[in-house]
Parts: structure tokens; sequence; C-alpha cells
């Protein structure tokens, strides 16, 4: 029986790294809180009505149904045993042999301030373009 690899996170991480071992002898299951992918990068063009939701959120099961090895369950993750080799979610324990952690990234406030919820939308304190934080400098002190 081939290994499964359990992949947590249906954004690009996580797809890419299911869609990546399409072909190797595993047993891939994704697993994500919503059943859809979001491609982030076009969430402005909603938010100023130029899109609909629907054209930025694809089902994850239509985007894997020609991949054989690969599996996908609507689950939430609630905790890891290393130990165990097992998630916990809100469907109960999920049993793997390997794991990919693709759950994303998000923003909490530091100690004692709260730049990125004061004066910036949440996605903006991830450090993703070129490591630099966008509203940094709209931070107050
Ligand atoms: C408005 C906007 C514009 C952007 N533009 C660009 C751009 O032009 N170029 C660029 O390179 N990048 C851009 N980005 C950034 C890019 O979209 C993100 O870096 C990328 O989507 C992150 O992918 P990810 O797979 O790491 O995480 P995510 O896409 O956040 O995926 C994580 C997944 O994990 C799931 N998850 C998390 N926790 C749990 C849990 N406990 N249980 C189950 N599921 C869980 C989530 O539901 C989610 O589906 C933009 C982002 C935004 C918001």
């Amino acid at each position: 029986m081939n290994p499964t690899v359990v992949v947590v996170g249906a954004g690009f991480g996580g797809l890419r790294a299911a869609r990546a071992l399409r072909r190797a002898p595993v047993e891939v299951v994704l697993v994500d809180r919503h059943n859809y992918h979001l491609f982030q990068p076009l969430l402005y063009q909603v938010a100023t009505a130029g899109l609909e939701p629907e054209q930025i959120a694809r089902p994850v099961r239509a985007i894997l149904r020609r991949q054989r090895n690969a599996d996908f369950r609507l689950v939430e993750v609630t905790g890891l045993d290393l130990g165990r080799r097992e998630l916990a979610t809100d469907a109960g324990p999920l049993r793997y042999d390997y794991l990919v952690l693709a759950a994303g990234a998000g923003s909490r406030p530091t100690r004692g301030r709260s730049p990125t919820t004061t004066s910036c939308l949440p996605w903006a304190a991830r450090p993703t373009f070129s490591g630099s934080t966008p509203c940094a400098a709209t931070a107050s002190p």
C-alpha cells in the first residue's frame, strides 16, 4: 500500500504540492476548511465589484478531479501529533505518513500596539513581496 501524504491547505502552496505528487507512488489527501481554492490576487476586483466572488473561487474537487491519487477532505485542522503522525480535525483524527503544511499565513498584533489591524488590511502584513510589508509606512507608532 502506498504511503499517505496529507497536504494541509488548498491555496497556491498546497495545490502545487498536491499536483507535483500526481505521478508519485503515494496517496495524496488534501485538506482544507473551505471546499474552494481562492485566487487571492484578484480579491481586490471583487472588493471593487469588478468580479463576482465565484469568479475567483474554484472548487478544489474540480481542480483535482483528474488526479487519480488525490482525494480532498473538507475539514478544519485543529491540532497535530507529530509522534503519532496524526492530525486532529473537526471530523476526527487523520493519519499520515508524510505531512505538508501549507496553511498560509496570517497577521497578529505586536505587543502593545496593533499597526496591522489599525492601519491596513491583515493580508498586507504578510512578508510576501520581497520581504516587505506594504503597509509598514502607514503604521502608527
Ligand atoms: C489581494 C491580494 C493580492 C495578491 N497579489 C499577489 C501577486 O500579485 N503576486 C503574488 O505573488 N502574490 C500575491 N498575493 C499573495 C498570494 O496570494 C499569497 O502569498 C498566496 O495565496 C499564499 O498561498 P498559500 O498557499 O501559502 O496560502 P493560502 O492561499 O492562504 O492558503 C492556505 C489554505 O489553508 C487553509 N487553512 C488554513 N488553516 C487551516 C486549518 N486549520 N484547517 C484547514 N484548512 C486551513 C485555508 O483555508 C487556505 O485555503 C496576493 C494576496 C492578496 C490577498
